[in-house]
C-alpha cells in the first residue's frame, strides 16, 4: 500500500495543478468580461449627450421661427412709421417697436445660451469618444493576450487530464474512489505527517492512528480533517 500511497501523492500533485488551472480558466475570462461593460457605459454616456443635443436644436430651431416672427413684425411696424398721420398713432408704434426689438433681443439670447450648451456637450462627446477609442484599443490587445493564455492553459489542462487518466488507470478502485471524494471536498488529499501532527489542519493524532499511518497497509484518513495521510 505504501507505493500506492506515494502514487496518490503524485496524483494528488497534478490534481492541484489541474484545480489551480481550471480556476483561472474560468477568472480570466470572467475579469476581461467585467472590463469589456466600461466600454459599454461609455457609449451610453455619447447617446444620452446626443439625444439631449438633438433636443436642444429643436429648441434653436422653434427660436429661428420665434426670430423670423419678429423680424416680420418688425419690418411691419416701420411700414406703419411710414404712413402714420398723428404723434399719438407714432408714438404707439414706436413702442411696439421698442417692445418687439427687446422681445428680439431676448430671443436672440436664449439661442446663443442654447447653441453654447449644444457646444459644451459636443465637447463632451469628443472627449469621451477619445477615451472609448483609448479603452477599445487597450481592450483588444488585452483579449489577445487571454485569448493566447487560454489557449496555452487549455494545452496544459488536456496534458495534465491525460496523464492523471494514465495515472489512475492502475490504481485500485475502492481507494480512487475515497481519494476522489476527498479531491472534490478539499482540494488537497494528502496530509504529511509531522511529530505526530497532521500538517494540513494541525490536529495531534491520536496514537493508534499515528502508528497505522507509519505501517500504511491501508489508507489511514486524518480523524479531524479527512486527509489521507502519510509518513516519511
Ligand atoms: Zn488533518
Amino acid at each position: 500500500m505504501k507505493s500506492i500511497i506515494e502514487q496518490f501523492r503524485i496524483l494528488n500533485d497534478v490534481d492541484l495543478k489541474l484545480r489551480t488551472l481550471r480556476k483561472d480558466l474560468e477568472r480570466l475570462p470572467k475579469e476581461l468580461a467585467v472590463k469589456e461593460e466600461e466600454p459599454k457605459l461609455l457609449v451610453d454616456q455619447i447617446e444620452r449627450r446626443k439625444a439631449e443635443v438633438s433636443k436642444l436644436q429643436e429648441q434653436i430651431e422653434e427660436k429661428d421661427e420665434e426670430l423670423k416672427v419678429g423680424g416680420a413684425a418688425m419690418k411691419r411696424y416701420s411700414s406703419q412709421m411710414s404712413v402714420l398721420r398723428t404723434p399719438k398713432e407714432f408714438e404707439s408704434v414706436r413702442r411696439s417697436i421698442d417692445a418687439q426689438k427687446r422681445v428680439n433681443q431676448q430671443i436672440e439670447a436664449q439661442t446663443l445660451e442654447l447653441m453654447q450648451l449644444v457646444e459644451n456637450l459636443q465637447k463632451e462627446m469628443g472627449e469621451i469618444q477619445t477615451r472609448l477609442d483609448q479603452l477599445n484599443a487597450a481592450l483588444a490587445a488585452e483579449r489577445k493576450v487571454v485569448e493566447a493564455q487560454v489557449a496555452e492553459w487549455k494545452a496544459e489542462e488536456s496534458k495534465l487530464a491525460q496523464q492523471r487518466a494514465g495515472m489512475t488507470k492502475d490504481l485500485p478502485a475502492k481507494e480512487l474512489g475515497v481519494y476522489d471524494r476527498i479531491v472534490i471536498s478539499r482540494g488537497d488529499a494528502i496530509s504529511r505527517v509531522t511529530g505526530s501532527v497532521c500538517s494540513a489542519c494541525y490536529m495531534g493524532l491520536p496514537p493508534q492512528v499515528h502508528n497505522m499511518a507509519i505501517l500504511a497497509k491501508e489508507l489511514v484518513l486524518c480523524p479531524s480533517c479527512g486527509r489521507i495521510l502519510t509518513v516519511e
